[in-house]
C-alpha cells in the first residue's frame, strides 16, 4: 500500500521564541534551522522578517537549507491595500521560500480586536495571498483562534480558510491559539473543515494548555489534515506548543500512523532525536526533562526488582518501543528496592564493562564482591545516597568495589565562605569565594581560589546531585551526602571529577 505523505512544520524559532525567558540570538537561530534542516523536518518556520532586527537579518543571511524557509506575518490591516501596508510589504520581500500569513477566523475577534467587519477580514486574507503569491512564494495561512471561531460561526471560520484556498495557499493551518481544544472536538471540526478543503491542504497548530497539544496534532491527522506545526521540546509561550519530538516517533513508530504515513525524517535521523533535543536545552541553558517521552533520561528507566529482571530476559515486556530507535538507552536504576538483578544490570553498562576490562576484571554474578557492592549499595542509600539518579557515583563505587581507581589527587582541605556587601557601584551583591589545596603525588600542594556567584539552592537538604558535561557534550550525575550543603556539594564534585579521569583513562 503507497503511503500519504504527511508534511512537518517547526515553529520553534517563531512561536517557541515567544517562550518565557527564552531570547535567541542570530546565531543560536541558524544553528537551530540547520538542526531541524538535518532532521528531515519540511518546513523551518525563521521568525517575523521586519518586525525585529534578530529576524531581519536572519532572513538575510545565506542559509542554504533543504527544508522549506518560512517567513511569518500579518495579512494586510483593515482600511488598507495590500502594497499600502509596510509590514505585509517587508514581509513578502523577505528572502524567504514560504511566507505564513496570520489572519483572524473568529468573527468575535475581528469585532472586538480588529474592529473591523467580517467582509472586510475576508478581502484581508484575499488580498494578502495574492500580493504574496505574485511574488512567487508559496503561501500558508495560520487561521488564528480557528477552533474557538468555528464553535462560535463555523459559516465564517470555514469562509476565512476557504478563501485563502481559492486564492491559492498552499495550506490553510487551523490553530488552537488558546490551546483549550479538546482532541474529540478537533477531530471532528478536521472532519468537517477537509469536506470543503482538501486535507492534503489542511495543517494543525496546536497548542498545550491542556497538555493535548501532541493529541490534538495526531486527532487533525486522523481526521485527513497533513501538516502539523509544533516546536522542538514543546517550546513555546504558556504551556507551550505541540511537542515535534514526540509526535515524530509516535509517527513514525506507531502502526496507525506508521503504516498510512511517510514524513521528512528517515529511520536514521530519528535515532538522533535525544541528542537534537538535548542540543536545544543546553542552548537554553534549560536541565533537560528526565521523563520527557522517548527523549528523556528516565523514559526508558525501570526501578523495580521484577520489571527490571523481565526486561533483561525480554525488553518488550516493559518498554513500548526500543530506546535506540530513538537514540536513547535503557537504564536499570540501581536501588535498594532493586536487589542483586538490578546492581548486576548496572554493572553491564558500557562505560562501567569497559573501564573494568581495562583492569582486566571481569564480572560474574556469583561474585563476592558483587554482593558486597550491593551491600554497599543499601547501607549507602539508607543514609541518603541517590545512586539512581546519579550514574556516575554509581559507576565509580562499582569501580573501587570491582577493581581499582587510582588516587588522581588529595584535597587537603578547602574553605568556602558566602559574603553579602556593596560594590564599587553601591550595589549589594553576594559573592562565593573558595579556596581549595590540593596534593598531586609527592608534588606540593597546590592552593587554588575562585570567586563565583555560589548559589546553593536547596539549603534544607543536604543531599546534592550535581550534574556535569564535558566538550564533546557527554552528560554525567553524581551524589554527595552530608549533613552540611557545601560539604555534600564537593563530595559530589570530587566524584564527578574522578568519574571523569577514571574514564578518560587518564595516568595516575
Ligand atoms: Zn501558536
Amino acid at each position: 500500500m503507497s503511503r500519504e505523505r504527511l508534511y512537518l512544520f517547526d515553529t520553534t524559532l517563531r512561536d517557541g521564541a515567544q517562550t518565557n525567558g527564552v531570547d535567541f540570538t542570530l546565531n543560536d537561530k541558524l544553528t537551530i534551522a540547520r538542526m531541524l534542516d538535518q532532521l528531515g523536518i519540511d518546513y523551518v518556520e525563521g521568525g517575523y522578517p521586519g518586525a525585529n532586527p534578530t529576524d531581519t537579518q536572519l532572513f538575510a543571511e545565506e542559509r542554504n537549507l533543504e527544508a522549506t524557509f518560512t517567513a511569518f506575518g500579518m495579512a494586510r490591516r483593515p482600511g488598507r491595500s495590500a502594497s499600502n501596508d509596510p509590514g505585509l510589504a517587508a514581509l513578502i520581500e523577505a528572502k524567504a521560500d514560504a511566507i505564513c500569513l496570520v489572519a483572524k477566523s473568529w468573527d468575535y475577534h475581528v469585532r472586538v480586536a480588529l474592529e473591523t467587519t467580517p467582509e472586510e477580514n475576508l478581502a484581508s486574507i484575499r488580498d494578502s495571498v495574492r500580493a504574496a503569491k505574485a511574488k512567487g512564494r508559496e503561501v500558508l495561512l495560520d487561521c488564528e483562534h480557528f477552533f474557538d471561531g468555528y464553535k462560535s460561526n463555523p459559516q465564517f471560520a470555514l469562509a476565512c480558510a476557504r478563501a485563502a484556498y481559492d486564492e491559492g495557499a498552499r495550506w490553510v493551518v487551523l490553530c488552537d491559539t488558546n490551546g483549550g481544544t479538546l482532541p474529540h472536538e478537533v477531530e471532528r471540526i478536521v472532519g468537517e473543515v477537509v469536506q470543503v478543503i482538501p486535507g492534503d491542504h489542511v495543517g494543525i497548530h496546536a497548542h498545550n494548555d491542556t497538555e493535548q497539544g501532541v493529541a490534538n496534532s495526531l486527532a487533525a491527522v486522523r481526521a485527513g489534515a497533513r501538516q502539523i506545526q509544533g516546536t522542538l521540546n514543546g517550546l513555546g509561550e504558556r504551556c507551550g506548543n505541540a511537542n515535534l519530538v514526540s509526535i515524530i516517533p509516535t509517527l513514525k513508530l506507531k502502526p496507525e500512523f506508521a503504516d498510512r504515513f511517510d514524513i521528512g525524517v528517515s529511520d536514521d535521523k530519528l535515532k538522533d532525536l535525544v541528542h537534537v533535543s538535548r542540543a536545544l536545552d543546553e542552548m537554553l541553558n534549560r536541565a533537560p526533562n528526565r521523563h520527557a517521552p522517548y527523549v528523556g533520561e528516565s523514559a526508558f528507566a525501570t526501578k523495580a526488582g521484577i520489571h527490571a529482571s523481565a526486561i533483561l530476559k525480554d525488553p518488550a515486556t516493559y518498554e513500548h518501543v526500543a530506546p535506540e530507535i530513538v537514540g536513547n538507552r535503557r537504564k536499570l536504576l540501581v536501588s535498594d528496592q532493586s536487589g542483586k538483578s538490578n546492581v548486576l544490570a548496572g554493572l553491564e553498562r558500557a562505560e562501567i564493562v569497559s573501564v573494568l576490562d581495562g583492569l582486566g576484571v571481569k564480572v560474574d554474578k556469583d561474585d563476592l564482591r558483587v554482593g558486597q557492592l550491593l551491600d554497599l549499595v543499601k547501607q549507602r542509600e539508607a543514609i541518603g545516597y541517590a545512586y539512581e539518579a546519579a550514574d556516575a557515583s554509581f559507576a565509580l563505587l562499582a569501580w573501587r568495589t570491582l577493581g581499582t581507581v587510582p588516587k588522581y589527587f588529595d584535597v587537603e582541605k578547602y574553605d568556602a565562605n558566602v559574603e553579602q556587601r556593596y560594590n564599587a557601584r553601591g550595589e549589594r551583591v553576594t559573592v562565593a569565594m573558595a579556596i581549595v589545596k590540593v596534593k598531586i603525588g609527592n608534588d606540593e600542594p597546590l592552593i587554588s581560589a575562585a570567586e563565583g556567584t555560589g548559589p546553593v539552592h536547596a539549603l534544607d537538604l543536604a543531599r546534592v546531585l550535581i550534574e556535569s558535561e564535558d566538550e564533546k557534550g557527554e552528560h554525567w550525575t553524581t551524589v554527595g551526602v552530608s549533613p552540611n550543603i557545601i560539604d555534600a556539594s564537593f563530595q559530589a564534585l570530587m566524584d564527578s571529577v574522578v568519574y571523569k579521569l577514571v574514564r578518560s583513562r587518564a595516568p595516575a
